[in-house]
């Protein structure tokens, strides 16, 4: 059907495809030209925009098939949410095993860019936890995918970032857990190097992430919180509540003024130590509260840098990138900071490895920011560190490569007919000359 639908990534960057196609879990294959499936649209750069004219969107896709409450397994349309599961899950006395900083990302979406949560040092990636997943192409019948049947296409698929086709349904595993609390502790440090000095000290919590001033002076780089978590065994499972102001269209120009958010990250940061019993929603999806907040940034929308930097070169280069960030933008408004364990992905090109992770958020300045972009990528990978694509927008072919020197592994497994703007920019076709996939045409879902 034709469509004058616009669809958005989280930083701002839209499509308007000519095509949106829902498909349903009778859906056995995919014919015509190239397409992308769509989930809730936070990824932050453009790996969840279509390059061509068909945008395959999930929402539809959003059943419980089926939940056994004595083993903690759940399979469901990968176009449910994250908060729709925990709604109903969480009753029971279960939990994610991992989940992102948003509760609004769907299953597939965590699927296909592999997320990790605050809890990556004890628990790896998402894909750890996933039992079975179908998977529709263009180019043969649906297959099960699981790690011993069709295991290339199950490891392809997890952090393959839509490009190996569209999971229909997914089948995770939970964690029990008994209640809906967090016990957490916060703790102050005055710089980055009493930070590595804190998180080194002690054996770390289950949930662990530190929120940086990324505002703050140059003298006080890397001053921040290290907020830890603990599940609460209260038996207490309250209500989740839910993001209570909507921003309702994109702000004509930027309302992310820099004055108000020096103030706000200071007195942020000034939060008394100590232990405190917060709800689920406080804890992990802080961010949630204003939804659509990435509009306020305006119609240029904004960047998310974020790295993956080996443990020993973390120090220096952590202080490397937030002294390039304050030099050359004035600092960062939103930064974090969280370590990541030494686990073995399932997914080919998952993109965490052990080491830490640091986040940075930039308003779009056109040229200048660009700039800012490189240099950050160019200090991340002199460190043997990593980009991650989903963040993204600017993302190089050489960047990419030099991120995930092992891409061509995921080569046999693309669907010839997918492809994303990001995949088309840094080169990521199933083709052996490397050239992109025919865009004419219209990618209809066959159904059975
Ligand atoms: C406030 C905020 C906090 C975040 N915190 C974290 C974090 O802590 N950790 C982290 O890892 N990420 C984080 N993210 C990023 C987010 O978790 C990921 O980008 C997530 O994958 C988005 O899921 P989505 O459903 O919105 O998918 P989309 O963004 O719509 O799509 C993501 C990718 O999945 C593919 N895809 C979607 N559905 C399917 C399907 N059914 N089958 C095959 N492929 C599919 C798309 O083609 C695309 O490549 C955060 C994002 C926000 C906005």
């Amino acid at each position: 059907m034709v469509s004058s639908e616009r669809h958005v990534a989280w930083g701002g960057v839209s499509c308007a495809p000519a095509h949106v196609v829902r498909p349903d879990m009778t859906t056995s294959g995919i014919a015509g030209g190239s397409y992308l499936a769509y989930g809730a649209g936070r990824s932050y750069g453009d790996t969840c925009l279509p390059a061509g004219d068909t945008l395959v969107h999930t929402a539809s896709l959003n059943q419980i098939i089926s939940f056994d409450a004595q083993k903690g397994i759940l399979r469901a349309g990968a176009g449910l949410s994250l908060r729709k599961i925990i709604e109903h899950i969480l009753p029971h006395g279960w939990f994610l095993p991992v989940t992102p900083g948003t509760a609004e990302v769907t299953l597939g979406g965590a699927l296909a860019n592999d997320v990790h949560g605050k809890n990556h040092h004890v628990a790896g990636t998402f894909g750890r936890f996933v039992r079975a997943f179908e998977l529709v192409r263009s180019d043969r019948a649906p297959i099960v995918c699981t790690a011993s049947a069709n295991s290339d296409y199950f490891a392809a698929t997890i952090g393959g970032m839509g490009l190996t086709g569209v999971a229909t349904w997914i089948e995770i595993e939970l964690v029990p857990v008994r209640s809906a609390n967090i016990r957490q502790t916060i703790t102050r440090f005055a710089d980055i190097e009493s930070y590595f000095a804190v998180n080194e000290s002690r054996t770390p919590a289950t949930y662990s992430v530190a929120w940086i001033d990324g505002l703050a002076p140059r003298n006080a780089l890397g001053r921040g919180i290290l907020i830890e978590g603990e599940h609460a065994d209260d038996g207490d499972f309250p209500v989740i509540r839910k993001a209570s102001v909507d921003i309702p269209f994109v702000a004509p120009f930027t309302l992310v003024w820099r004055t108000p958010l020096k103030l706000m990250n200071a007195l942020y940061m000034r939060q008394r130590e100590g232990e405190s019993v917060v709800d689920t929603e406080k804890f992990f999806y802080p961010l949630d509260r204003i939804g659509r907040w990435s509009r306020l940034y305006g119609p240029r929308g904004f960047h998310q840098f974020q790295c993956v930097i080996p443990e020993k070169a973390a120090p220096v280069t952590v202080r490397q990138l937030l002294e390039i960030a304050h030099d050359d933008a004035g600092g960062s408004n939103l930064v974090v900071l969280k370590k990541f364990g030494d686990f073995d992905s399932p997914g080919m090109l998952s993109f965490p490895m052990a080491g830490y992770t640091l986040t940075m958020d930039f308003p779009d300045r056109g040229e200048g920011t660009s700039t800012l972009l490189k240099k950050l990528d160019a200090a991340t990978l002199s460190a043997g560190g990593r980009i991650n694509p989903y963040k993204t927008r600017a993302m190089s072919t050489e960047t990419f490569r030099a991120s995930f020197p092992h891409w061509r592994k995921l080569l046999p497994f693309l669907d010839p007919r997918a492809e994303s703007q990001f995949s088309r920019r840094v080169g990521l076709y199933s083709r052996e000359e490397q050239s992109s996939p025919a865009t004419i045409g219209v990618a209809t879902l066959h159904i059975r």
